[in-house]
C-alpha cells in the first residue's frame, strides 16, 4: 500500500516521494486516515517508527485545507498558531521542528520552535513573525505565554509527543497550566513509548473518544 491510499493530498504525496518514502510505516497507515477524519489519537510508538510523519503529515494537510489567507490576521497579516506540538526535550523539539519544515516545504505553512536552556529573546522575535505550527518544550512555552508573546486561543490541533517522558521529567504541572490556554474544542494526539496508569490517567483527561493505535 502506498501513501495515496491514506487520503493524503498530492502536494504531500509528492513531498514524501521526493524524500524516498515508498510505503507508510504501520503507525502511519493507522494514524494518518484517523487524524485526517479529526479523531483524537492515543499512539503507542517508539522513535524510529515514523511516528513524526504519522502526526505531521495529516496536521499539515488539515491546516492547508483551510484557506492559507484565512490565517493572516486582517490588521497585522500575522499568522496565528493553529497546531501545537509539545515535546519533553530540546533535542526532540529540534527534530520534530525539522520534520515539520521538511514535510511542509511546499505547503506555504510555517513552523516555529521554542525550547529552554537558551536565550528567550530570539524565540520571542521569531514568534512575533507568526507561524502556523509551534513545536515547544513545556517550560519555555509557559515563559512565552507569561510574557504574552503568543496566544494559543487559535490552536485546533495539539500533539503530546513522548508523553511518558514528559511525565517522568515532572512536566504534569506545566501541562496543566498550558491546557488552560488552549481551546476546549480541539483535536488531541498523544504519543508514548510506554503505557502505565499515569499515562492512561493523562489520556483520559486529555482525549475525547480516542483511537488507540499501537505498533
Ligand atoms: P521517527 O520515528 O518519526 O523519528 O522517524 C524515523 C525515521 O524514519 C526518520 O528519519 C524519517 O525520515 C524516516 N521515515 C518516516 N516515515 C518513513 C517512511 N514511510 N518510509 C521511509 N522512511 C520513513
Amino acid at each position: 500500500m502506498g501513501f495515496s491510499a491514506l487520503n493524503l493530498n498530492q502536494n504531500l504525496i509528492n513531498t514524501v516521494t521526493k524524500l524516498g518514502y515508498e510505503t507508510p510505516t504501520p503507525i502511519q497507515a493507522q494514524a494518518i486516515p484517523a487524524i485526517l477524519e479529526g479523531r483524537d489519537i492515543m499512539g503507542g510508538a517508539q522513535t524510529g517508527t515514523g511516528k513524526t510523519a504519522a502526526f505531521a503529515l495529516p496536521i499539515i494537510q488539515q491546516l492547508m485545507a483551510q484557506q492559507l489567507t484565512a490565517n493572516a490576521s486582517e490588521e497585522t497579516g500575522k499568522k496565528k498558531i493553529r497546531a501545537l506540538v509539545l515535546t519533553p526535550t530540546r533535542e526532540l523539539s529540534q527534530q520534530v521542528h525539522k520534520s515539520f519544515e521538511t514535510y511542509s516545504q511546499d505547503s506555504g505553512l510555517t513552523a516555529a520552535l521554542a525550547y529552554g536552556g537558551v536565550s528567550i529573546n530570539p524565540q520571542v522575535k521569531a514568534l512575533a513573525q507568526g507561524a502556523d505550527i509551534l513545536v515547544a518544550t513545556p517550560g519555555r512555552l509557559l515563559d512565552l505565554l507569561d510574557r504574552e508573546t503568543l496566544t494559543l486561543e487559535f490552536v485546533e490541533k495539539i500533539v503530546f509527543d513522548e508523553a511518558d517522558r514528559m511525565l517522568d521529567m515532572g512536566f504534569m504541572e506545566e501541562i496543566r497550566r498550558i491546557l488552560k490556554h488552549l481551546p476546549k474544542k480541539r483535536q488531541t494526539m498523544l504519543f508514548s513509548a510506554t503505557f502505565d496508569d499515569a499515562i492512561f490517567k493523562l489520556s483520559k483527561s486529555l482525549l475525547n473518544d480516542p483511537l488507540l493505535v499501537e505498533v
